[in-house]
Parts: C-alpha cells; structure tokens; sequence
C-alpha cells in the first residue's frame, strides 16, 4: 500500500540530529520558554522575511491570539474564506467576532478579491486569508483593499511555510500571519506546536504577553492571558527541520510537477500562476466522481485523502448559528460546495519519491 504520508518516513533524516538535540535538552532541563525556543522564533521570522516570530502551542491557537491582539469590538465582521480548513472560522468565533465567508476563485481556491470587496461593510474590521494548499492568495490586490479601507489583513500561512511571489514569503504580507507546526504540514514538529509572525512589535510584544499568562514579569499578570508556549522540544525539532524547509518544498514541487506534466486531461489540476512559488502541502485534483476514483485508486493500493469533505457552514457546530443561516440557502456558496464534493488529495510527502508518484499517475491515467 503506498500511504497517502509517512511521518516516520519524512522524519526518518532527521533522527540522529533529533535524538542529539533530546539529549542536550534533557541533560540542560530548560522545558518552556528558553533559548531553543529564542532561537527558532529568531530564525523562523528571518526566514519569513519579518522582525518577529512568536512561537505558541498550536495553529488555532496561532489564529486565536493574532485575532485577540488586535482588541477588535465584539460582533466587528471578519471577512474569511467560505473554503478552509475548520479552524480559520473557529478563531473568528472564539474571539466574539462575526465571520463572513467568502466564496473562493473558481482556478486558484484561494479566496476572491473581487468577492472581497463585495461583502465589506461598515461593520468590517479584518481581512483573514489562507493560503491553501500551499498557494499565496493575490496578496498584491487584497493588501490593496485593506489599506484602502483601513482594515487590517491577517494571514493563515498553516498551509503555505515558505510559499512566495517574486520573492516575497507566506507570512510577511499582513499585519499578522498565523503558522501551524502540526506534524503533517511543510514544518512540522513532533507535536502540536504554531507560530506568529509580524514585524509590529507592539503586535509581537502583546502577543509573548498574552500566551503567558498575560505576564511579563513572572507573577504579574497585566491582561487577561492564555497559556499557549510552543515549548523547547518542539522548538528545537523545528530549528532543525527548518534548515531542511526548502529542500522538503523542492522535493514536493518536483513531484507536483511530475502529476502537473503527465496526468491526463480528464482530471482538473491545480492551477499554476506566473512568479508564484507554490510548495504543494496538499496536492488536489478534481474529478466529478471523485469517490469512486478514491476506491478505485485504494483498489489499487494507493491511498488518498479529501480536503475537505465538509465545508465549514455546512458542520453540525456551526449551521445553527445565526452568522450562518445567510449560507444555508442552496447555491449560497456554489464554489465551496463544487470543491469539497469534487477534490481529492494525492500522496506528494518528503517522504515519498518520483517512482512513487510515477504509479500513483499510471494508476489515475488509465481510470
Ligand atoms: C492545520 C491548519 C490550521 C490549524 O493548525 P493546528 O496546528 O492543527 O491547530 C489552521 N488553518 C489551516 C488552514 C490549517 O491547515
């Protein structure tokens, strides 16, 4: 069976550095807050091209403290993509905020800007993108409409570690950008484990204030605070891979690129924009019988995964609330609905190799 990913395969060249680094960490005895996790932020907001990099204990949580440190009124409207991952709407609603869903673009899934602008109010406080699959939204045209309309842009880079345009990195275009290290994604620790990164640093000290405890000074607690560390193991894991981050994107946009040349034309492939270096963390093609090519391709001992089977305003959490009854209307959201019931994700980890990705497209090529 050819898995759709393998941590322990895509971990398996960082081993011998992982236990070394265990080792120092454990004989030193410095677990929360210490140098490993000084250095990883250092290095991290380096390589995103920011000032600062504030490590906390998960994606969502990411999301939730960017959101939270922006001290926006309760009910301010969140413009959000309608096709994401759960977790990009959770952060909105645990922070009392109102989500406006926002349909995708038909080509790139990532969210319209035209469709951006139509659903601004004057209740409108932020723009909150995700960079999906591993791909930038426009960021040029939907910085634009923040700054003219005085809103401020946040960036779920969960999907998009090292992603760019023209240079410029996933995570350096808002005023704020939440990273997820869960073990899947392009960075991933061996754990839960997120990161903010920003080049306000009023915005990154509010945020080192609120993910513990709301201290500064240990004992003295100013704001209401959280307690959300990325802690040094996992920091130091990261440091380690993040030496690696652009080889692991090299690898899986060179088999991006094997499926991109060689799958036929019955399926619908991701689409691939001038100057955009995308790092394929999910690689998604599109067929009208989507499930019975995913048995088909099981049959054939390859395995699959969908991202996602249901969209977010169609989750039993969510449809009963008020902020979603505007999406229950059939045909609200005909983009998101068309994805999610069309996608399929093929296998495209560190781990696997071109031989790998050479049957997987013989085995789609003759379905
Ligand atoms: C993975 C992911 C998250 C959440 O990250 P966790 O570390 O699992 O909390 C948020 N947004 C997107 C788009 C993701 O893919």
């Amino acid at each position: 069976m050819l898995p759709y990913d393998s941590l322990s395969l895509s971990n398996a060249p960082f081993f011998a550095a992982f236990q070394s680094r265990f080792a120092s960490i454990l004989e030193k005895g410095w677990f929360i807050l210490g140098e490993q996790l000084h250095n990883f932020e250092k290095n991290f907001a380096a390589y995103c091209g920011v000032t600062h990099c504030v490590g906390v204990g998960s994606g969502l949580d990411a999301l939730i403290l960017a959101l939270k440190a922006l001290d926006l009124p309760a009910g301010s409207e969140v413009i959000v993509p309608a096709h994401t991952y759960v977790a990009t709407i959770l952060a909105v609603l645990h922070n009392q905020l109102t989500p406006i869903l926002v349909e995708p673009d038909a080509q790139t899934y990532n969210i319209s800007p035209q469709k951006i602008e139509a659903a601004l109010t004057k209740r409108t406080k932020a723009i909150l993108v995700v960079h999906l699959y591993g791909k930038l939204c426009e960021m040029d045209k939907i910085s634009e409409i923040a700054t003219k309309n005085g809103l401020f842009l946040i960036e779920d880079a969960a999907q998009a570690h090292g992603a760019s345009r023209c240079g410029q990195k996933a995570g350096s275009f808002g005023n704020l950008a939440a990273f997820s290290f869960y073990p899947t994604k392009n960075l991933g620790a061996l754990g839960d484990g997120g990161g903010i990164t920003t080049s306000d640093p009023i915005l990154a000290e509010k945020i080192q204030i609120l993910r513990n405890y709301g201290s500064k000074i240990k004992y003295h607690n100013e704001i209401i605070g959280y307690n959300s560390r990325l802690d040094e193991l996992q920091a130091a894991f990261l440091s380690l891979k993040l030496e690696k981050l652009d080889a692991i994107n090299a690898h899986k946009r060179a088999l991006a690129n094997l499926y991109l040349t060689q799958l036929k034309s019955d399926f619908i492939l991701p689409s691939v924009e001038k100057d955009y270096q995308d790092v394929y963390h999910i690689f998604n093609i599109r067929h009208p019988k989507r499930d019975s090519l995913r048995q088909y391709l099981l049959k054939n001992q390859i395995q699959t995964e969908i991202h996602y089977p249901i969209p977010p305003h169609q989750q039993e959490a969510l449809r009963h609330l008020a902020a979603f009854q505007p999406y229950q209307k059939k045909g609200a959201l005909p983009i998101t609905e068309l994805i999610h019931q069309t996608t399929l994700s093929l296998p495209i980890s560190y781990a696997h190799t071109p031989t790998d990705i050479a049957r997987v497209i013989d085995v789609l090529n003759a379905f």
